[in-house]
């Protein structure tokens, strides 16, 4: 009852689902995974999509460098809810943030600053629930719902402000009907927490997914090429001593027109590093140019857990870049986990893959 008296205050005459002329009951819900919402909350969640689809056109009409205008509203489990939209001082990734992380910004500083209002303080309790995605494009223009970009999923990969329940929510367009896409972050990131191990047995068993399993008899790599380019990679960690400032220790190989290129991690300070899959990739660019062509990665390394995050071996950032370009969703990838090998394909680890929206 409380839940309805505050449905119908939430679409009301000011409210953005009547201007946008949308019907909250008959918007059907599309996820893989059981998720039922209430009016209510479905109302909110469709109410805060449209309000970021407002702020996005808006970066877009004010001149927005990139011409591209997204936003997001994110809310708190303790239920804030922020708005942030895409942030570009050039074209370029070091000074853009995306609209998700931007939001997540927002909220992170408004929990932070009435938390330090409150007189009687616990423990400072920051996770994100809800990331609702929009774009400035049409309402009625919307067709696939859009996901975030690998530089967004590497921060959502880490479990100290975001878990498996996060639900990333957008418009999608379904037989012609406006729906509501949720996604959970572990369908964005389902190898998300399954932490690798940084010790090496030459009798570990290799276990292909059927995926990289039928990739790999394609291509002729077998358990012994898998298991050398492992220990190999094994081998540079070992010798590595360039990661000592983060204390956290990565090697890369990679498999690349019909080559092996080994790269470690390489720290300039704790928090700045070269790291080993980009390193890899410019050793085989200097050989093969534009037709570098990337069949396996292999990733080799310390995850570094010691509180209740960790900071992850595999770079979901580079593995997003080499997908735009030199390798696909069908390179492989091997992990090494503690009491096996694990061989799977990059789509496999990143199922969605963020499009960009001019031509690379
Ligand atoms: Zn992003």
């Amino acid at each position: 009852m409380n839940n309805f008296i505050k449905a119908n205050n939430l679409v009301n005459e000011n409210s953005l689902i009547k201007k946008f002329n949308i019907s909250v009951s008959s918007t059907e819900i599309i996820s893989k995974k059981d998720l039922s919402l209430d009016f209510f909350e479905k109302s909110l969640i469709i109410e805060k999509l449209l309000e970021a689809h407002q702020l996005a056109e808006i970066n877009f009409q004010s001149g927005n460098i990139t011409k591209r205008g997204f936003a997001s509203n994110v809310c708190t489990m303790d239920n804030l809810w922020a708005l942030g939209t895409n942030f570009n001082n050039t074209r370029n990734e070091i000074s853009s943030v995306c609209g998700e992380r931007s939001a997540i910004l927002a909220a992170y500083n408004s929990s932070l600053i009435n938390y330090m209002q409150t007189k009687s303080r616990s423990k400072f309790n920051f996770k994100i629930k809800y990331i609702c995605m929009a774009q400035a494009t049409d309402i009625d223009k919307i067709e696939k719902a859009i996901v975030p970009c690998e530089d967004c999923l590497a921060w959502f990969n880490t479990s100290r402000y975001f878990d498996d329940n996060t639900i990333i929510f957008s418009f999608e367009r379904n037989d012609c009907k406006l729906c509501l896409k949720a996604l959970f972050l572990d369908e964005l990131l389902p190898f998300r927490g399954k932490l690798t191990s940084n010790k090496f047995c030459e009798d570990k068993k290799i276990v292909y997914s059927a995926l990289a399993k039928k990739i790999a008899d394609e291509k002729n790599i077998n358990n012994s090429i898998i298991l050398k380019l492992v220990k190999s990679t094994y081998e540079s960690y070992l010798k590595n001593n360039m990661s000592i400032f983060s204390n956290q220790n990565i090697s890369c190989s990679i498999l690349a027109n019909g080559k092996t290129y080994i790269s470690n991690k390489i720290d300039w300070t704790k928090r700045w590093f070269c790291e080993p899959l980009l390193n890899c990739l410019e050793c085989a660019l200097k050989e093969n140019s534009l037709s570098t062509d990337i069949i396996a990665v292999c990733y080799f390394g310390d995850e570094y857990s010691g509180d209740d995050f960790n900071d992850g071996v595999v770079s979901i950032k580079s593995l997003g870049r080499i997908r735009q370009k030199y390798a696909t969703n069908n390179t492989l990838l091997i992990l090494n986990f503690d009491n096996f090998i694990q061989v799977i394909t990059i789509g496999e680890y990143l199922p969605f893959k963020f499009i960009q929206g001019y031509k690379i």
